[in-house]
């Protein structure tokens, strides 16, 4: 069966750093992760062609909104809110928002002892809307940064005291020993998607449906998978 988006070339945002999902090979300087590797496979199996742009989260999801991209791929997760403006195919991978902190920080316990001071997420995304609505609660100021990469930074400099992130991300960069310490329990979180503009692009979201059931079928999907985060998800 050929699909719709066959020998079509299609434009494809991301984030910037948002290891292992999307983030640039140390030695090669090449675009890589869980979303590239899928992404890749998906278009193979159906047919098309992709050109990544690497923009960041939230100029990514504004790029598509705008017809400026023809799709996002960025650990984006599916809410109801962004269904008015987005298109989702099947979930990819489970999520969820956690907090993590410098390592050599012994005060902060859980988000209680945030009062007063300062944390950092990302502009636009979940872990943002976490720190929100604990905020009300615990009294304390969140930055909006853009990038993961920025926002851990900040966190060991001391800038800020804390980062609200999503788990798989802060959990494998605390893994390849990024100097943070994750401290509180997972805000369950939605699971991630590819999207596209609503009413947009339908036959690239259905062949990438269609490719992604492949992937898991034929057990790529699993590797791809395993080859990042090493069965450990
Ligand atoms: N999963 C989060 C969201 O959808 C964060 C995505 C990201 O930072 N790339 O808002």
């Amino acid at each position: 069966q050929t699909s719709g988006a066959q020998g079509k070339k299609y434009t494809i945002a991301t984030d910037t750093t948002f290891a292992p999902f999307e983030f640039r090979d140390p030695a090669t300087g090449k675009l890589t992760g869980i979303d590239m590797d899928l992404l890749k496979a998906i278009a193979e199996d159906q047919g098309f062609e992709v050109e990544i742009q690497s923009v960041g989260f939230q100029a990514a999801v504004t790029a598509v909104d705008a017809g400026q991209a023809d799709g996002v791929i960025a650990g984006m997760g599916i809410t109801d809110e962004r269904k008015q403006k987005f298109d989702f195919s099947e979930p990819y991978f489970d999520s969820g928002i956690q907090m993590a902190i410098s390592e050599n920080n012994d005060e902060i316990k859980g988000y209680e002892d945030l009062e007063g001071k300062t944390v950092v997420a990302k502009t636009g995304t979940e872990g943002e809307a976490v720190a929100k609505e604990l905020a009300e609660e615990h009294n304390f100021r969140i930055k909006g940064l853009d990038q993961s990469a920025t926002m851990y930074e900040s966190v060991k400099n001391g800038t800020a005291v804390a980062v609200f992130d999503d788990y798989p991300v802060l959990a494998y960069g605390v893994e390849q020993g990024n100097g943070l310490k994750i401290v509180t329990d997972k805000v369950p979180g939605s699971q991630y998607g590819f999207a596209v503009k609503k009413d947009h692009n339908t036959e690239l979201l259905e062949a990438f449906n269609a490719g992604l059931k492949n992937l898991k079928d034929s057990g790529e999907y699993d590797k791809v998978v395993d080859s990042y985060l090493g069965g450990a998800s």
